[in-house]
């Protein structure tokens, strides 16, 4: 059995564009899907997945660990720069469904799972739709109240948030008084029962992701993601010892080593990882042992598209430690016509059932991705109030 052939199919979904990752096999019919997208990043991937596909054809596809190792470690440049791992990833998700196909059972089964009965997804607020999540004003708490009631109707007992604005190194108690009016409003929409992160998207300074992260904490939250740069591992660590919250890192970091680093110094209680940048499941699954050690728990970035969304589940049921996967579902209204997936979930709840079809159990409609070709991502930037560069 030999690859025959890398492909890339980029599909524009506003925000991002999907890059999934076709592996072609001499054998009939037998191919896998993979996922590759890094917004703003469309072009790099793409030629970086063609740069890495010359070590690979006519090689055998279920030598997974093999090919990851090459294409990891040869041409010199090891693979943990975020393009790389970012192209990595999308050619391993494919080699594994491929695995899986020709084993004709679900990756989760591969790996020894399926570990629980169900997966926990949550949502972002508005689905994921950009204006609701990433555009909703600072100071209009009415509209975070309003999203968070929208999310828990739709089924989801937890939501993610980005209700901490852009902050500068250090500032007074507006923007924390924001942060803890959004947070209230919501709280009261939904009440106690109801699961609520808040993602800082890396926007405060070590500082100030404290001072948010104390002002936060009357309301429970599920966890406090990224409240510093995920470059300050002290930071982290030094945020995480000081809140009962626990502290959930991760989507940045994108391989195994830099992972240890975070876990060492306990800069978190939730790791992040994202399957689609940390050079794909091979990786994920040493890192997610290594979490194990530390008792640290998983709960996968996946604002991506629909074999991200498949491959972190796959993930979710072969991990005990894994507690929850985000999900996106308004991004686009076209979504369900790219993928037919292989899981059933259930409204109440929002829980996904194991998937029962062989390896990663996506069938993948290419007339329908040609209907959305590549576009410039929309640009989201972000300057002070003095005109200086800040965290989007
Ligand atoms: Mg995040």
């Amino acid at each position: 059995m030999k690859i025959t052939a890398i492909e890339t199919h980029v599909c524009n979904a506003r925000m991002r564009n999907w890059i999934f990752v076709k592996v072609v096999t001499d054998q009939d019919g037998l191919f896998g899907w993979g996922e590759a997208t890094l917004e703003w990043h469309t072009r790099s991937v793409v030629g970086a997945i063609e740069d890495i596909s010359q070590l690979l054809i006519g090689e055998d596809p279920r030598r997974v660990e093999y090919l990851w190792q090459m294409m990891y470690r040869q041409h010199f440049w090891h693979g943990n720069g975020i393009v790389r791992a970012t192209a990595i990833a999308g050619i391993d998700l494919a080699l594994w469904d491929i695995m899986g196909k020709v084993a004709n059972m679900p990756c989760s089964q591969l790996w020894g799972g399926p570990v629980r009965d169900h997966v926990r997804t949550y949502a972002h607020l508005g689905g994921g739709k950009m204006e609701d999540f990433y555009n909703t004003a600072a100071d209009d708490h009415k509209r975070f109240g309003e999203l968070a009631l929208e999310a828990v109707e739709k089924g989801y007992t937890a939501f993610k948030t980005m209700a901490v604005p852009e902050t500068m190194p250090i500032e007074g108690n507006k923007p924390v008084n924001y942060a803890a009016k959004n947070v209230e409003a919501m709280r009261d929409a939904v009440g106690d029962d109801i699961d609520i992160m808040v993602d800082c998207h890396a926007r405060p300074s070590p500082a100030m992701g404290l001072k948010f992260g104390k002002a936060l904490e009357p309301y429970g939250l599920y966890f406090y993601e990224e409240p510093c740069w995920p470059e300050s591992i002290e930071g982290l660590a030094h945020i995480n010892a000081n809140l009962t919250t626990p502290v959930a890192t991760g989507e940045r970091f994108t391989s195994l080593a830099a992972f240890k680093e975070l876990f060492n110094a306990r800069g978190c209680e939730i790791c992040q990882i994202d399957i689609t940048h940390c050079g794909g499941l091979s990786e994920a699954r040493r890192v997610a042992a290594l979490a194990e050690a530390h008792r640290i728990s998983l709960a996968p970035h996946n604002p991506q598209g629909p074999v991200s969304t498949a491959a972190s589940l796959e993930f979710g049921f072969s991990q005990p430690s894994y507690i929850i996967c985000e999900t996106v579902t308004e991004d686009v209204p076209w979504r369900n016509d790219i993928v037919e997936e292989g899981f059933e979930i259930v409204p109440e709840g929002q829980l996904v059932k194991p998937n029962t079809k062989p390896g990663l159990g996506i069938t993948i409609n290419e007339e329908e991705i040609k209907k959305h070709p590549f576009e410039q991502e929309v640009l989201q930037r972000t300057f002070y109030s003095d005109g200086s560069v800040g965290d989007w």
